[in-house]
């Protein structure tokens, strides 16, 4: 189900339990901001999500309340993930999704990062 991008942030939502090492996941990268893994049912040949360490329900509530480092750590944890990947060339995708409309399902921020197919124009 779709969750409400303004909601409370849950300690029990499934992205939280990865980040404690409660439940298992194929980690590509680590630092103190993020957090990147294999998305576990892939949308593309590779698929990997990039998530916060701090508590953050969505992209919204990330650009809101999160400190400056936090963002500049998470944002060059992205592109760091992407480059390590070789997806640079031929190119990658960034999508977070936010909220009720988009589609949201897990309520911790998470950055889809699709690569390795060409992946056509941009949908809306
Ligand atoms: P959303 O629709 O943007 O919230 O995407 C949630 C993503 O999390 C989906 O692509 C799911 O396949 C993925 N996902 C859900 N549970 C797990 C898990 O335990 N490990 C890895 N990915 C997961």
């Amino acid at each position: 189900m779709p969750i409400d991008a303004t909601q409370p942030y849950d300690d029990q939502n499934i992205f939280a339990k990865i980040l404690r090492g409660e439940i298992p996941s194929k980690k590509v990268f680590e630092n103190e901001f993020a957090l990147a893994f294999h998305d576990i049912n892939p949308q593309a040949p590779h698929h990997i999500l990039v998530i916060p360490k701090g508590p953050y329900v969505s992209w919204d509530d990330f650009s809101a309340r999160a400190g400056e480092a936090e963002i500049a750590g998470f944002v060059r944890a992205v592109g760091q993930v992407a480059r390590d990947a070789g997806f640079v060339q031929p190119g990658y995708r960034l999508l977070a999704n936010t909220g009720f409309d988009a589609h949201q399902e897990v309520p911790h921020l998470h950055v889809h990062i699709f690569a390795g197919k060409p992946l056509g124009p941009m949908l809306a």
